[in-house]
């Protein structure tokens, strides 16, 4: 295996420059010695990307996604500079293909956090992702997708409730003392829940519940962004996903509340980028993608995230080592797994840059950047 010595800007540390020994962060020179410190790796340097918001083992239909489709898109998310993702949601389990003990395991792909299928109410979600429950189930079928996943739960907040007509809009899917014992009993077992939610009044119901993390989100008043942040709740944007809701609300002509209220979100959505910026949310940054991650994957994101108005250093921090830090992943600490993105200019000047890494180490050994 070779040894790689980084130099040029390191980000998220202070280091000057690191080296990669037997596929592990290494603080000191090799005992080669000068001028023979192993491959010269220089540019912009981040810990690996974590896509925090995606789909490698999600359908649409009723069919479950073939490996090599799981494969496609883990080496899409890699070649946008993707060291990990977590999971949120999926029919199929990945992990015969991305656990190491695996005997079906594929080398070299992104690290995988899992966390079970979605959790919904009957015709309250997407066709065919959610396990489907009553609300007295959920503190019980939490624990079962818990065991399903390394760690993580994944909960639908809220959704359009179609029964009331041309009224119908966006409703939470539990009731707040459901969810408070759900949230507990994941917790009692170690877990952590994320919650997709859009609408404002789903909210204060997962403060309260001190769920873990707040996919979307862009129903959330200034208040409860700061309750979020004071409570240590991460909060997932997909500013790239929440960019759809005109294209969403096309389709609900016959929801009128419903899409007013989307629009509306829509058309608040770069103050409230800026607003979760100003809040001192602890991002982290999804795509909210599956079979798509190709074109509207980690990179898509940043540059959505960056045209709203979140500041470029704010987002790859985000992405890297700040958004590794929130979700428990190593950074730059000696003996860590060498898990490494390298620009070769900076995608903080100029964030078309980080769509195209010049290199991704995993575990120390270099990615192939497919179509590169
Ligand atoms: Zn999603």
């Amino acid at each position: 295996m070779p040894t790689y010595h980084l130099t040029g800007t390191l980000r998220g540390t202070e280091l000057a420059e690191v080296w990669v020994v037997n596929g592990r962060i290494c603080h000191r020179p090799t005992h080669h010695g000068p001028g023979n410190d192993g491959v010269e790796l220089p540019g912009w340097i981040y810990p690996g990307l974590v896509d925090a918001h995606t789909h490698p083992g999600l359908s649409h239909g009723p069919d479950p996604v073939s490996d090599a489709e799981v494969i496609r898109r883990l080496e899409a998310c890699r070649a946008q500079g993707v060291t990990h993702i977590r999971e949120m949601g999926a029919q199929r389990d990945v992990a015969p293909l991305t656990s190491p003990d695996s005997p079906h395991h594929v080398p070299g792909l992104p690290k995988v956090i899992r966390s079970g299928r979605h959790i919904a109410r009957p015709m309250r979600y997407l066709r065919h992702l959610p396990v489907e429950i009553e609300p007295r189930d959920l503190p019980a079928q939490a624990l079962r997708q818990l065991a399903r996943g390394d760690g993580w739960i994944k909960l639908v907040g809220d959704w359009i409730d179609r029964s009331d007509g041309a009224e119908s809009d966006l409703r939470p899917l539990w009731p707040r003392e459901i969810l408070i014992d759900a949230v507990a009993a994941v917790h009692e077992a170690d877990g952590k829940i994320a919650v997709h939610t859009f609408a404002t009044e789903t909210v204060d119901d997962l403060l309260v519940a001190g769920v873990d993390s707040i996919e979307h989100g862009p129903g959330m008043t200034r208040d409860q962004l700061i309750e979020a942040r004071e409570r240590g709740i991460l909060i997932d944007p997909t500013v790239r996903q929440m960019a759809t809701f005109p294209e969403i609300a096309s389709h609900a002509a016959k929801y009128p509340v419903y899409r007013a209220h989307m629009l509306a979100m829509d058309a608040a959505r770069a103050e409230h980028i800026q607003l979760m910026v100003e809040a001192g949310s602890h991002l982290i940054m999804g795509s909210d993608t599956a079979e798509d991650v190709a074109e509207n994957g980690m990179a898509a994101e940043l540059a959505r995230a960056v045209a709203d108005g979140m500041p470029a250093s704010v987002a790859l921090a985000a992405a890297s080592y700040e958004g590794r830090r929130r979700l428990g992943l190593p950074t730059w600490d000696d003996g860590a797994p060498a898990d490494l993105v390298i620009f070769d200019a900076d995608p903080e000047l100029d964030i078309d840059a980080a769509a195209r890494p010049d290199a991704v180490l995993i575990d120390g050994i270099l990615a192939p950047l497919h179509g590169r």
